[in-house]
């Protein structure tokens, strides 16, 4: 029997309008490109919304077309979040840190008609000019007094907005109308585009506000570090208006420092990030002997957060929440929020849990697959390829079917080529990427936990374990270390030491390499492809 209740379609343009009559308090802080900060409440990001949606179509922009920005996290960049989907055009995201290749197959591959810019980005747009699509229109993030002097046609986004309406009719669409784009980075082969719909975003938002109230709750104030162009900095830019939360937008000032110095003057509340920022924040936290005074959480995510970085910030105060997701997922897949009982166990049982990457979000269903495709029981040892299931997660890669076809199972799960335990709980505990597990006379080890222990060593900043081939063994673990201070290593054996407290004496680097630092990906991560590049022909002792 059919249920009789209305159907509306899900739509992103109803959050802003939602927020800017529930939320007057809510704001946007943006440290600006230009310079100064900027401030605007969620009334008047709707009202610009509107008047670029119009400067946009004024453009020949219209259904599905696809808009590309290439731009830090600020309020421009949020408008035209919510501009472009909002008119039933789709928003594509370009994460600057690609390579030229990588930027100008995705912009062909996108088939993208507009491209906006922030300041920062104009010389990359330039070096690429030659080859760029004809027809693309060019529109640099700025007003008049700042616009580039530059040997392309810019046009300037302030302009498009003057003089137009801020009331636009925003159109309605089928739910499943693609609303956002985004490539994930591609470490071998092209680059893969996650398209994700105005259902998948909206249901993904709220799935965010259920699982995660310590960061989105009324009144609360959210440094995104995560960047907007990557996985639409993790879902922040919804489900923060949808709570009314404020959104205080770093630009490109990610260094510890500025990060410490931003979340002290607006107070910030709680902040999303990948490990290697938060050691940049960790430094400073050191060095000033102080947490930022309003901070109440810090969500960690994209790799693997460390245990001692976890610790860290948990004895000064601010709870951390490890999450787990893949750009295919929207991102958010796990959380790592303590049930009630689990908040009062002692701190070492505590750490332990935050340490694994928490259980599954509402909405998405997780399975642990056996070298046989068949399911593992959740029993916290059987490990294998973890795969997931749910509204927020792609149906297939856009454009690509050969990819597609990689990605899912006979079932219609996809496939996140992590290799994880499930324990009692629902704990997930990623033990490695299936690519950089390292296999030692045919036994697994996991390059993640060795990590998460070296990284508790006084004397390591940071650190990456990679395989090296072995003549007996197959492949064997080496340790990369980039050392607090660069005259003063840590040592191998007190690391060993550490290690065998939960490993095997097979299961230790055969040797530790220092680094001054280590290579990274386009999303922040520790480039262990490259890494192995560099010590392809390493010898071990
Ligand atoms: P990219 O492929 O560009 O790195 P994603 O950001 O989508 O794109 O990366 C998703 C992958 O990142 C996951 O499949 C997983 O391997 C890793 N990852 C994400 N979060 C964590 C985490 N908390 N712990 C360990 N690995 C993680």
């Amino acid at each position: 029997m059919q249920g009789m209740m209305m159907h509306m379609p899900l739509r992103i343009i109803e959050i802003l309008d939602y927020a800017a009559q529930a939320h007057p308090g809510g704001e946007i802080v943006s440290v600006r490109t230009e310079g100064d900060i900027h401030r605007e409440t969620y009334a008047e990001a709707f009202a610009r919304a509107g008047q670029l949606a119009h400067g946009l179509a004024a453009l020949g922009v219209s259904d599905g077309d696809r808009v590309a920005t290439l731009a830090w996290n600020g309020y421009r960049h949020f408008e035209l979040y919510y501009a472009i989907s909002g008119m039933g055009a789709v928003c594509h995201t370009i994460n600057p840190r690609l390579s030229a290749e990588q930027m100008l197959y995705i912009i062909g591959h996108a088939s993208d008609r507009v491209i906006c810019v922030d300041l920062t980005f104009v010389p990359i747009v330039e070096a690429l000019a030659d080859h760029l699509p004809e027809g693309l229109t060019l529109v640099a993030m700025t007003d008049r007094a700042h616009m580039p002097d530059s040997k392309l046609d810019w046009l300037c986004y302030e302009d498009l907005l003057e003089g137009q309406p801020s009331a636009y009719d925003w159109p309605v669409m089928p739910e499943d109308s693609a609303a956002g784009l985004c490539y994930t980075s591609g470490t071998t082969g092209n680059p893969k585009g996650a398209l994700y719909s105005h259902r998948s975003t909206v249901l993904h938002a709220l799935y965010l506000a259920v699982t995660v109230p310590r960061s989105l709750h009324e009144g609360a104030r959210i440094l995104p570090v995560v960047p907007m162009f990557h996985v639409n900095s993790w879902g922040l830019p919804y489900a923060a208006p949808l709570v009314g939360a404020s959104l205080i937008m770093p630009g490109g000032k990610l260094d510890g420092a500025s990060v410490f110095d931003l979340m002290e003057e607006e107070k910030v509340t709680a902040s999303w990030g990948v490990p290697t920022v938060w050691l940049g924040l960790r430094a400073e936290v050191e060095q000033r002997d102080a947490v930022p005074s309003a901070l109440d959480q810090l969500v960690i995510g994209g790799s693997a957060a460390p245990r001692a970085m976890i610790e860290f910030f948990e004895k000064r105060g601010v709870d951390v929440c490890h999450a787990w997701g893949m750009t295919e997922m929207s991102p958010v897949g796990t959380h790592g929020q303590l049930s009630k009982p689990m908040q009062e166990l002692p701190f070492d049982e505590r750490m332990a849990l935050k340490a694994k990457q928490g259980r599954r979000v509402f909405g998405v269903e997780l399975r642990i697959d056996g070298e046989d495709g068949k399911p593992l029981p959740h029993d916290g040892t059987s490990s294998g390829e973890l795969h997931v299931r749910g509204n927020t997660i792609i149906s297939g890669y856009f454009g690509d079917e050969a990819a597609t076809e990689d990605a899912f199972d006979a079932d219609g799960w996809f496939g996140t080529g992590d290799v994880a335990v499930i324990d009692e709980r629902g704990f997930l505990a990623i033990q490695d990427r299936s690519k950089d597990l390292i296999k030692s006379g045919g036994e697994w080890i996991s390059s993640l936990d060795l990590e998460n222990i070296a990284m508790g060593h006084p004397k390591v900043a940071s650190c990456a374990v990679i395989a090296v081939s072995h003549p007996k063994w197959e492949e064997r673990p080496l340790l990369v270390v980039v050392p607090r201070q660069a005259d003063d290593p840590p040592d191998l054996e007190e690391i060993h030491e550490m290690m065998l407290e939960h490993l095997a004496k097979w299961q230790l680097p055969d040797a530790m390499e220092c680094v001054e630092d280590l290579p990274l990906t386009a999303t922040g991560k520790v480039s262990k492809l490259t890494l192995r590049k560099r010590f392809a022909d390493y010898v071990l002792p």
